[in-house]
């Protein structure tokens, strides 16, 4: 059972309301280091963790937003299987 939570990957939210700003991050990308990562700008928050990348996504329905705006750059939490 831990051998399988090793493989799961949690996804969290970087939310800035102030800025209507939303990405969607794994919690092993050294962006998130699972919510304790940076926090860009004043008032951003993580959400989080999330086991399943639909959920990370509907959470960061930020409005006006692509969905290809929401995924990190760095991990790339819309892959699957990595
Ligand atoms: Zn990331």
């Amino acid at each position: 059972m831990a051998k399988d939570m090793d493989h799961m990957d949690m996804y969290w939210v970087m939310e800035n309301k102030a800025h209507g700003y939303a990405r969607i991050h794994r919690g092993r990308c050294p962006s998130c280091m699972d919510g304790g990562g940076p926090r860009p700008g004043h008032g951003g928050m993580w959400r989080g963790p999330f086991t399943d990348y639909e959920d990370a996504l509907m959470k960061a329905n930020a409005p006006g937003k692509h969905p290809d705006e929401l995924n990190c750059s760095r991990c790339s939490p819309q892959r699957e299987g990595e």
